[in-house]
C-alpha cells in the first residue's frame, strides 16, 4: 500500500494522477516510482513480463503498440494500491480509437470522447495558472493543440516559463513547478484571451456557444479537422490565427458551407475543359466525400458535413442536371450510401445502381468513376434509409 493517497480528478490526465501520487509518496523521480511499483508486482506476480519497463512518457494506453496489457497490468496494480476502484483510474486512460477520422487520422479515446490523435501536444503541454492554483493537477483538454485558451478562466494557455523553459509537464516530470527556475509557472499577461480561441476551447469542450452547432463532442473535433484539411492546413501543426476563420465558417454554417460549394461548381462551369456531363466528382470537389466521412462517424444526425453536403446536392439537382452526371467511384458511392464498397459492387450486379458505361466492368475497380451521382442519390434515398442517414435527418437543421 502508498503510504498517501490522493483521489484523483475528473478531467485529469492519467500521468498527472501519478505524479501527484508519487510526489505525496515522497518520490522526486517518477521513473524511479514506477520501477518501484512494477518491481513490485513482479514478485507478487511471477508471469508478469518484462518488469520496471514503463516509462511515465509511454504510460499511457494509447501508446501500446500491440496488446497494452503490462500497462493494464500496472494500472491494476497502482489503483490497488491506492485503495481506488480500478474503474476510476481506467477513466483518465487514453485508448488508441477504433476510428479513423476521415478514413485516415487516427483517433484516441477517453470515456467515450473520441479526438483526433494528430491534434495531441508534443513538444510542449501548456497550462492555465488559474486553474492549477485552484487545483494543481493537469486537464486532459489541455494536451490538445486547438484547444488554445482556458474556457473556465478565458485565458490563454502558457506554453513557457517567465524563466524561457517550455513546459511540458510529463517530461519535466513536475505539475506546477519550473524544473529550470524552481518558481511556480505564473501568467504576466492578464489580459482576456481572443474571442473565437475562447468559442473554439468552449465549444471543443462540449459546452454550449451560442451560435455554433449543438452536436456531439466527438465529432466537433471531428469537424474542426475536417475543416482543416477543406482548407488545405496542415492538421499536424494547428495554427491559433486559423481560430477566428473556422469559428467564422461555423456561425453561418450551412449557408458558408454551401456558397464554398456554389463557387466550385461556378469555377467548373467557367474554367472546366472537359464537357460537364463528363466530369467525375473529384474534378469538381476534389476529395470532399473522402474527408466529410467518418467525423468520426457518418450518421448524418452528428456528421452536419457530409449531411449539409447531400443537401447542398438534393437541392441542387433541380437547377444544375449535370451535377446529377458527375461520375462517382465506388468508394464514393459507399459514403453516400454509408455501406462498403462490396455491398455497391453487389448493388451494380444486381441492376440496382446502374453503371454509366458498361465497359467499366469486368471487373469493377473501386477506383474507377463507374457511377452516377443522381442514381446514387436514387438508390440512397429509395432503399438506404435508416435511423442516422435519411430524408428526415436532412430536413431538421442540426
Ligand atoms: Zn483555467
Ligand atoms: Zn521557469
Amino acid at each position: 500500500m502508498l503510504l498517501s493517497r490522493t483521489p484523483p480528478q475528473k478531467d485529469e490526465t492519467l500521468e498527472s494522477f501519478i505524479i501527484r501520487t508519487a510526489q505525496h509518496n515522497g518520490y522526486k523521480e517518477i521513473d524511479r516510482f514506477l520501477g518501484a511499483l512494477q518491481r513490485l508486482d513482479s514478485r507478487q506476480n511471477s508471469k508478469v513480463h518484462s518488469a520496471s519497463s514503463l516509462k511515465l512518457l509511454s504510460i499511457n494506453l494509447y501508446h501500446a503498440k500491440t496488446s497494452g496489457r503490462s500497462r493494464l497490468d500496472f494500472i491494476r496494480l497502482f489503483s490497488h494500491l491506492i485503495f481506488e476502484e480500478a474503474k476510476s483510474v481506467n477513466s483518465l486512460l487514453l485508448y488508441r480509437g477504433r476510428e479513423k477520422f476521415s478514413g485516415k487520422y487516427e483517433s484516441v479515446n477517453r470515456e467515450g470522447d473520441v479526438y483526433p490523435r494528430i491534434f495531441l501536444q508534443t513538444s510542449t503541454i501548456p497550462v492555465c495558472t488559474e486553474c492549477l492554483a485552484e487545483g494543481a493537477y493537469i486537464r486532459q483538454l489541455w494536451h490538445f493543440t486547438p484547444y488554445n485558451a482556458c474556457h473556465h478562466h478565458c485565458r490563454t494557455l502558457i506554453h513557457q516559463c517567465s524563466c524561457g523553459h517550455m513546459i511540458h509537464y510529463i517530461k519535466d516530470q513536475s505539475i506546477n513547478i519550473c524544473p529550470k527556475c524552481n518558481e511556480p509557472y505564473y501568467q504576466d499577461e492578464k489580459s482576456k484571451a481572443p474571442s473565437a480561441d475562447l468559442e473554439l476551447a468552449r465549444w471543443l469542450s462540449g459546452g454550449t456557444v451560442e451560435h455554433l452547432p449543438d452536436i456531439n463532442k466527438s465529432h466537433r473535433w471531428g469537424i474542426l479537422l475536417w475543416w482543416l484539411q477543406f482548407n488545405h492546413y496542415n492538421p499536424d501543426r494547428y495554427a491559433q490565427e486559423t481560430s477566428p476563420d473556422f469559428i467564422l465558417f461555423l456561425s453561418g454554417f450551412p449557408e458558408t458551407f454551401h456558397h464554398i460549394l456554389d463557387e466550385k461548381v461556378n469555377l467548373a462551369e467557367d474554367y472546366s475543359t472537359k464537357q460537364l456531363g463528363a466530369l467525375r466528382f473529384e474534378d469538381v470537389f476534389g476529395n470532399l466525400l473522402l474527408t466529410s466521412t467518418r467525423l468520426p462517424s457518418s450518421k448524418l444526425k452528428f456528421n452536419i458535413i457530409l449531411k449539409y453536403l447531400i443537401s447542398f446536392f438534393q437541392d441542387k439537382f433541380y437547377s444544375n442536371n449535370w451535377l446529377a452526371n458527375l461520375k462517382l467511384n465506388a468508394i464514393e458511392a459507399s459514403i453516400l450510401l454509408n455501406c462498403n464498397t462490396q455491398q455497391v459492387a453487389a448493388l451494380a450486379d444486381q441492376g440496382i445502381l446502374p453503371i454509366h458505361n458498361k465497359r467499366l466492368i469486368n471487373p469493377l475497380n473501386i477506383y474507377t468513376p463507374a457511377f452516377e451521382l443522381g442514381d446514387v442519390f436514387c438508390v440512397w434515398m429509395t432503399k438506404f434509409q435508416s435511423e442516422h442517414s435519411n430524408l428526415q435527418v436532412l430536413t431538421s437543421k442540426w
